[in-house]
């Protein structure tokens, strides 16, 4: 098995107390089996648990270890070695092919979107080891790029244009919006936002040149996306598309909408399938 990362993966750090959207409320957390076996021993941990849950608190369904200044009580406790597989791992994700395993950051979190956003130059994959532990040593440019990557890294003329011959439009703003809302939510502040465009939609100009505009963020999105879902081509394109006509139609950040679509989409396999179909 091969190992590759982005090669931005290792400058990766959790900013913790600066976060401004943590990842320790709104979702809920299912704790492996081993670290169960490490909490059972824990009555201070086992009596945030249920069902092999931490239970949520409050409107905004903090983690019952999250504290007021924004750091994790577990780990200033016990060290990071108590943390649950769910918690460790967030926000990198895997995906394996053939004899190769793909290792990356998720857009939803709000600091490796960042460096996802702000890369410069072209995107580079490095090869390292695995350890048995999970721990990753090595680093190697590998020579290559998977998932139709090498376009985006070659193409020369409008970041629009590249979305266009990515996947030609087939459907507008409106009817894109209305096939988001169709999908599974989490915060009411997307679905706000997804009728805000359904109601008045962005116009493909508008669109494109706010894409245009911010060239260097939409190409490594474009990878990112085909990164993360192994090359498929749709989710690219159309996931682009509606960051785009979000930012326009709303005026929020890039990085806000794109942490936002991340946390709505990308964590629910339903709706990955369903923008696949
Ligand atoms: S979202 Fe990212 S930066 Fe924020 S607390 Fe979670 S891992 Fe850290």
């Amino acid at each position: 098995m091969i190992t590759l990362r982005p090669d931005y993966y290792d400058e990766f750090r959790c900013i913790a107390d600066a976060c401004r959207h943590t990842c320790c409320a709104g979702w809920e957390i299912d704790i492996d089996e081993d670290s169960m076996a490490l909490y059972r021993d824990c009555p201070d941990i086992m009596c945030h648990i249920k069902d092999s849950s931490f239970i949520l608190q409050g409107e905004n369904e903090r983690c019952p270890f999250l504290n007021d200044k924004g750091l994790c009580d577990l780990i200033l406790k016990y060290g990071e070695d108590i943390l649950c597989d769910v918690c460790t791992e967030h926000p990198r994700f895997y995906n394996y092919q053939d004899d190769k395993e793909y290792i990356g950051l998720g857009l939803c979190c709000e600091a490796a979107c960042d460096l996802i956003l702000g890369r410069q130059g072209e995107f580079r994959l490095i090869k390292g080891d695995i350890s048995p532990e999970g721990e990753i040593f090595g680093s190697t440019p590998y020579d290559g790029l998977p998932f139709g990557i090498d376009e985006v890294n070659n193409h020369s003329g409008r970041i629009s244009e590249l979305v266009s011959s990515i996947l030609p439009e087939d459907r507008g703003c409106e009817a894109r919006a209305m096939a988001y809302l169709g999908l599974e939510h989490l915060e009411s502040d997307w679905v706000d936002l997804l009728n805000a465009v359904r109601e008045t939609p962005v116009v493909p100009d508008a669109r494109d040149a706010y894409i245009d505009g911010n060239s260097r963020e939409f190409r490594n999105l474009i990878i990112y996306f085909l990164y993360r879902h192994m090359g498929h081509r749709k989710i690219a394109a159309e996931s682009v598309r509606l960051i785009a006509e979000i930012a326009v139609s709303s005026g929020l950040a890039l990085a806000e909408v794109c942490r936002m679509y991340a946390a709505e989409i990308e964590y629910s396999d339903v709706n990955v399938d369903l923008i696949k179909e």
